[in-house]
């Protein structure tokens, strides 16, 4: 027996290397349309935040037909995802090797973690259990996903472990009663990651997956399958 019943896995960020994807195809989607985004202003103002929310933000600095903007924007990224997508560096490796119940709760949309997650062979080590947004009410930082998934995995709250890149996933976690673990690309080029992390409740904060293997080791949370056995030479 491990110490926990679940592990909760953010998408982006965490499980796939989408962000920086996510990010410049975006910025190019919302300047064709006359306002004028970075790549990295992109990243820092949007990241985590659910496609509604992002519908809302783009409306409020004048983006006029917001709806064809999305439509061409998902058109762009999802050929993105085809030709440039990868799992987050090591993260197939852990999920792999886990012996513990585990899911994804993202805020993304349930067609964008078709046309993500489910370009990889780690779609395979989650599905069913990929939980959107799209599923309940409010988006992360609302406890309301992380709520799903403890009553569809049939975990406790104080058995479950959730790792996250954005402080809105962190604090769905906290709200929800569940430790979280914020998660950082060694390539985030945003400086502060930790500190934002652990302001929004995280337990604590990995840089990469090697350093998320050592925390869930710690936690208790991590435990590899049994070795197969060798096999015997008859
Ligand atoms: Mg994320």
């Amino acid at each position: 027996m491990t110490d926990f019943d679940l592990l909760i896995f953010d998408c982006d960020g965490v499980l796939i290397d989408s962000e920086s994807i996510s990010a410049r195809t975006l910025a190019h989607a919302v300047t064709q349309a006359g306002v004028d985004m970075t790549p990295r202003q992109i990243l820092i103002e949007f990241t985590g935040k659910s496609e509604s929310e992002l519908r809302e933000a783009l409306v409020e600095r004048g983006l006029a037909d917001v709806d064809a903007v999305l439509a061409a924007w998902h058109a762009d990224i999802y050929a993105a995802f085809r030709r440039e997508l990868r799992p987050m560096e090591g993260i197939g490796d852990i999920v792999a090797e886990l012996d513990v119940a585990k899911c994804v709760a993202s805020n993304s949309t349930v067609e964008r973690l078709g046309n993500s997650l489910g370009l990889l062979p780690l779609w395979a080590d989650f599905a069913p259990n990929v939980f959107s947004a799209e599923m309940v009410a409010a988006p992360k930082p609302s406890p309301d996903l992380v709520e799903l998934c403890l009553s569809k995995m049939n975990a406790s709250r104080e058995r479950s472990v959730m790792i996250d890149d954005s402080p809105a996933g962190i604090q769905a976690a906290f709200a929800a009663g569940v430790r979280a673990i914020g998660f950082v690309d060694p390539n985030d080029p945003r400086s502060g990651r930790r500190e934002v992390l652990m302001a929004a409740g995280a337990e604590d904060v990995a840089f990469g997956a090697g350093e998320l293997r050592l925390l869930l080791q710690r936690l208790g949370a991590y435990r590899a399958r049994a070795e197969r056995p060798m096999e015997v030479e008859a």
